[in-house]
């Protein structure tokens, strides 16, 4: 998955970042010394006894349907388990995200723990958990339910084992990761809710350990709307046509050049349009989708595309006597690109802990509910669920607990090495 050649580009800006932000970082406490701590065994030791009750709380909670926009079951759900593991002054914010604080000796640092609500299925969808061998199969049982698990997980064991902190541990469950959620959850939680109130972000989200994602890849998304007067094919011919207009600016977005490193890309992933073949349509859509880790080339492709349309409008109302065409362009997508050096205690600290418990650290890039805070300079990653998640997004999604516990130990203990 990860893309070692963009790391090229992306160097030396990261070079000249990574003095700002250990400056500006907190030390943590290193993982290796922490695993030599007998009381530290014992709590990763519980977090194993006590993985049958993490799967079960899977089914459980992914049988609460989380379509994009519908989180509020699912989220009652999480408020009751925050409130009944001990944590002070749970509520829902605004979007609906689910917050709940595990005060530490200080308020600061105040970290935040969180996994996603919402999955990509649309309401109605079957998500009765099925047993296929080892796998257990139900849409979004992976992505990211079994986060949530990991989170009720994480604290539990904090909470059964009365295990102090000197910073502060904040939980929260987001709404809105997904498609058109558009980070929306995220997004409210670092502008209101807790806006300047917290000094790190790791997100649970993805299956595996050995990943932390410290590069988010950005995205814009678009829908253009082509419109005209229409009228019939024979009797009105001579009239601006609006599918015709499409086509000239998705001839010219098709030959756009993108750099390979860092990895930026395009994609026209759906068009419609029209009436009749016999009628010279009154509109035409199509919606584009951009994608970079680095925001200059996103911007990049993104004036390119915009641009196409404006040509394309231009050169079809040229074209014809009759009519004009105008372009609808609504931004329907905005995740921020970001990265979080690797020199903060964040990503010291996530890669410490999975060399401490036997893994190899792979940095990767992604687009995650860590986005956002990377966007505004706080230092956030995304780690693995621990166990395989497949085939998320897709009706045949199924989740495999193989080692499973090690998840909510690599959260676990990063948590501590970083409150500690
Ligand atoms: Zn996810």
């Amino acid at each position: 998955m990860t893309n070692h050649s963009f790391f090229g580009g992306l160097r030396s800006r990261l070079m000249a970042l990574a003095f700002t932000v250990v400056a500006a970082g907190l030390p943590a406490a290193d993982p290796a010394v922490l695993l030599k701590d007998p009381a530290v065994q014992s709590l990763l030791e519980v977090v194993r006894r006590n993985e049958p009750d993490t799967m079960a709380l899977l089914v459980r909670l992914t049988e609460i349907p989380a379509p994009p926009f519908k989180e509020e079951a699912r989220a009652a759900v999480l408020r009751q388990l925050f409130e009944q593991h001990g944590l002070k002054n749970v509520f829902i914010d605004r979007a609906g995200n689910v917050v709940g604080t595990r005060p530490g000796a200080q308020p600061r640092p105040n970290v935040v723990v969180s996994a996603h609500l919402d999955t990509v299925f649309p309401e109605g969808t079957d998500v009765t958990v099925k047993h296929d061998g080892s796998r257990l199969k139900a849409p979004g049982i992976g992505d990211d339910t079994r986060g949530l698990a990991e989170l009720i997980s994480v604290l539990r064991v904090l909470q059964e084992t009365k295990t102090p902190t000197t910073g502060t541990i904040t939980f929260v469950a987001t709404v809105g990761e997904e498609g058109l959620g558009d980070l929306r959850g995220v997004k409210e939680l670092f502008d209101h809710t807790l806006k300047d109130q917290v000094d790190m972000f790791i997100s649970i989200d993805g299956g595996g350990t050995g990943t932390i994602t410290a590069f988010g890849v950005g995205s814009y998304r678009y829908r253009v709307t082509f419109k005209g007067p229409g009228g019939h094919s024979y009797g009105a011919f001579g009239l601006v046509n609006p599918i015709h207009a499409l086509g000239r600016a998705a001839a010219v977005i098709a030959d756009i050049q993108v750099p390979a490193s860092p990895k930026t890309t395009f994609n026209i992933g759906r068009i419609g349009g029209g009436t009749s073949v016999n009628s010279i349509p009154f509109e035409a859509w199509m919606e584009i989708d951009m994608r970079s880790p680095d925001p200059v080339p996103l911007g990049a492709v993104r004036e390119q595309i915009l641009a196409a349309v404006d040509t394309a409008v231009k050169a079809e109302n040229a074209r014809w006597p009759k009519g004009a065409i105008t372009a609808d362009v609504q931004l329907v997508g905005d995740r921020p690109p970001g990265q979080t050096s690797a020199d903060t205690a964040l990503v010291q600290g996530a890669q410490g802990v999975i060399r401490a418990l036997g893994g190899v650290p792979v940095i990767r890039a992604s687009s995650t509910d860590a986005n956002y805070p990377m966007k505004l300079g706080i230092p956030a990653i995304t780690v693995g669920t621990g166990g395989i998640s497949r085939d998320a997004h897709s009706l045949d999604e199924s989740y495999e607990p193989v080692d499973s516990w090690k998840g909510p130990q690599h959260t676990l203990l990063l948590l501590l090495s970083l409150t500690r």
